[in-house]
Formats: structure tokens, C-alpha cells, sequence
């Protein structure tokens, strides 16, 4: 499997920055070449990977380096860019990352940067295709690699065959409809397309404790960097896997099925879109970006105790929390349905403004148990570890 470099810009999509300097080696301290690397260039092929020789910390992850991608111009020269603009694609597992089906901003994963081929031979033409493999995970003290996870506990039959490892691939900040001044409208409780049989898991389960991560199988893969960029956390997953609410039941107040994310081509990008198009985020046939999504409502004293006084420290005391899990494959619940414990919602996806299948898991706060809208509570925006684990 080859792998290639996309230019693909800053992630931000209100950024129009299109050129980007390109530099004779892995850090700002080396010269800029004459020549620039234009976003929407794409297929270059990837000479070396190196960590920025100044250690400079990532925008995204401060915890991590940024890495430096030595590419292969059209015009015939090789030169450095940094990773924040570069896209990557295809079997990664060499430099130290995944199997990566389709490009994705390189400082979205984290990389194990021992890892460094003898010899790279990249012609830049061949097809990129998907294997799922074992992904790097790197964390702040150790690396850690995950692999098979454990098998899950869910009660009912599986009617989902999950693929042995989900491929890392994350989805770019979803931002709340900017101009929108109407909340997402209300889906008619109708059943949605495909459904399975309704799993739970067993979790034992006491409010010392934070909520389990959605997903039985997982990967962590973006955090929350406030209201300003990621506004939720990713959740890397296989395709299909189910999707579950909380241990102690909630409401599902909003729900909304994305009339544009069929199921061959569930994304905005295959349908042409580049990530973080603006006209997706004002689109309701896009749900917003979001993809298919449900909203659930956990009232306050159905919070864990620690999420309780973060809630109270933050000056929301005694208010409840709206979740949204978005980019779902499809949703098994309707508005005004009230959810047993750890009942499933829908399955794992990557539907709207997504690139691989995840969940983005989004939360706001409000001290008004009767949703007033989502738009309506972007201030409550919250970082979604407060309540779940990682
Ligand atoms: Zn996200």
C-alpha cells in the first residue's frame, strides 16, 4: 500500500491562508526555499517525517511535538512543511502511524517517532487502499499501543461484526452553525433507515465515579480545545459500533438524521466537499456538519459527583448537561425517548464533515431542564472529560 502527502491547509476553515512556506529541514530555524506549498496540491510523495528539531510544541496537542514532513513538490523539489497543513493518506505504519483511508491533517494523530524506514520509495500513482492494522497511541509519558480491544460485554447478540481494529481517523472541529439563529430543527419522530436490535452493556456503575467512554471499542484521538477549535472530543471507532448513552438513563431531546449523508458516501467529503466547508455548517441537508445526531439530556443529579462540582466551580451549579453524539452511522432512538441505562443510541459513523468513522462527542451545560436549543447553549460549552472518561 502506498501512502501520499495532500496539502491541505490550515484546519481552521475561516483561515484562507493558502500558501504555506516550505523549509530545508524539520524546524522554523531552517531557511524558507523559494517556493511555496499551495494548498490543494496533492499525491506528493513523503520522503521523510522528523519532529520539529526545536521541539516545538503542537497547537492541537501541547503534549505532543509537531512533526515536519519532507515532500516531493511538482515542481521537482523536495522540501519541509509542517504537519499542521499537511494531509495524510494511506499506509502510514512505517513513520510511526496508522493506516489513514483518507487525508487527514497529520497533527491529528499522534505518531510514535521512533519509528523510521531504511528506504522510501514513493511513486506518487498508486491506489490507495484500506487494511485495518494496529495504530500507535501515543500519550504525554508512555506509548502505548492499541490493539485488539477487549471483547465487548454487550449482552444482546451482536448483530454488528466489528473489523479487529478501527483505523484512526478524526474529524475536523464541527462548529455550531455560525450564523444559524434557529436551532437545528425537530426531526419527526419517524424510525430511521437501518436499525439493529437495541444492546446495552453492563456496566456497574456509581456516580464516584465519570462516565464511560460511548463505545465499547475505541481510540481517544482529539481532545477539547474550547469554543475557538475542537469543541468536542473525538472518538475513534470501527464503523457500526454501537454507540451507547449513560449508566444512569437520560432524555433524548433533539435528534436529526442528515438527508445528504447516504449510505455510500456518508461523508461531506465524498460528495466533494473539502473539510470544514462553511456552506456544510449553515446546511440543515448536512445536519450542520454534524452528520446524523442525537442529543441526550443528563439532569443534573444524574451527573457523577466530580462532574457535579466542576459544574459548581464553573458557576454552574446545579445545571444539567446536554450532550451531542454526532457523525453516527445511523441513531435506534426518537426524540422525547426516555433511555434505560446504558442503552444503545446508535452505532459509530461518519456521516457529515468527518473523515473516518468516529464519534464527536460535544457538551453544554444549561440550569433549563427543558432544552431550549442548541444554538441557544453554545455558551455552556463544556470540555466532555469532565463527565466522561478518556
Ligand atoms: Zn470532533
Amino acid at each position: 500500500m502506498s501512502h501520499f502527502a495532500d496539502i491541505l491547509g490550515l484546519l481552521d476553515p475561516n483561515n484562507k491562508i493558502s500558501e504555506f512556506t516550505v523549509r530545508s529541514g524539520a524546524g522554523t530555524t531552517f531557511p524558507a526555499l523559494t517556493f511555496k506549498a499551495v494548498k490543494g496540491m496533492t499525491r506528493l510523495a513523503v520522503l521523510d517525517i522528523q519532529p520539529d528539531v526545536n521541539k516545538t510544541p503542537d497547537d492541537f496537542d501541547r503534549s505532543r511535538i509537531y512533526q515536519w514532513f519532507k515532500l516531493r513538490f511538482p515542481n521537482g523539489q523536495e522540501g519541509w512543511v509542517r504537519g499542521h497543513v499537511v494531509g495524510i493518506s494511506g499506509d502510514f505504519t512505517q513513520w510511526g502511524y496508522g493506516v489513514i483511508p483518507t487525508p487527514t491533517h497529520a497533527f491529528t494523530f499522534a505518531r510514535d517517532a521512533n519509528k523510521r524506514p531504511q528506504v522510501v520509495v514513493q511513486t506518487g500513482d498508486t491506489t490507495v487502499t484500506v487494511t485495518p492494522e494496529t495504530v500507535k497511541v501515543e500519550t504525554p509519558a508512555t506509548t502505548v499501543t492499541v490493539t485488539t480491544p477487549p471483547t465487548p460485554t454487550t449482552t444482546a447478540p451482536p448483530s454488528v461484526t466489528t473489523p479487529p481494529t478501527p483505523t484512526i481517523t478524526t474529524s475536523p472541529p464541527v462548529t455550531t452553525p455560525p450564523t444559524t439563529t434557529a436551532p437545528p430543527p425537530v426531526t419527526p419522530p419517524t424510525p430511521t433507515p437501518p436499525t439493529t436490535p437495541v444492546t446495552t452493556r453492563n456496566i456497574a456503575y456509581d456516580r464516584s465515579r465519570l462516565y464511560p467512554v460511548p463505545m465499547d471499542k475505541y481510540v481517544f484521538v482529539r481532545g477539547y480545545q474550547g469554543p475557538n477549535g475542537h469543541d468536542g472530543v473525538d472518538y475513534g471507532g470501527a464503523d457500526g459500533e454501537p454507540m451507547f448513552a449513560g449508566p444512569l438513563g437520560g432524555l433524548v431531546v433533539r435528534v436529526m438524521d442528515c438527508k445528504n449523508c447516504v449510505p455510500d458516501r456518508p461523508s461531506t467529503l465524498m460528495h466533494g466537499f473539502s473539510l470544514g466547508d462553511t456552506r456544510i455548517f449553515n446546511d440543515p441537508n448536512w445536519a450542520f456538519g454534524y452528520g446524523h445526531f442525537v442529543i441526550v439530556r443528563y439532569t443534573h443529579d444524574q451527573l457523577p459527583s466530580a462532574t457535579q462540582n466542576t459544574l459548581a466551580s464553573l458557576g454552574f451549579g446545579g445545571w444539567h448537561i446536554y450532550a451531542m453524539y454526532a457523525h453516527l452511522k445511523y441513531r435506534s432512538v426518537n426524540a422525547n425517548q426516555t433511555l434505560t441505562a446504558n442503552q444503545q443510541i446508535g452505532a459509530n459513523g461518519n456521516t457529515g464533515n468527518s473523515t473516518g468513522p468516529h464519534l464527536h462527542l460535544e457538551l453544554r451545560a444549561s440550569a433549563n431542564p427543558t432544552f431550549p436549543g442548541w444554538s441557544q447553549i453554545r455558551s455552556g460549552l463544556i470540555d466532555p472529560l469532565m463527565m466522561f472518561l478518556r
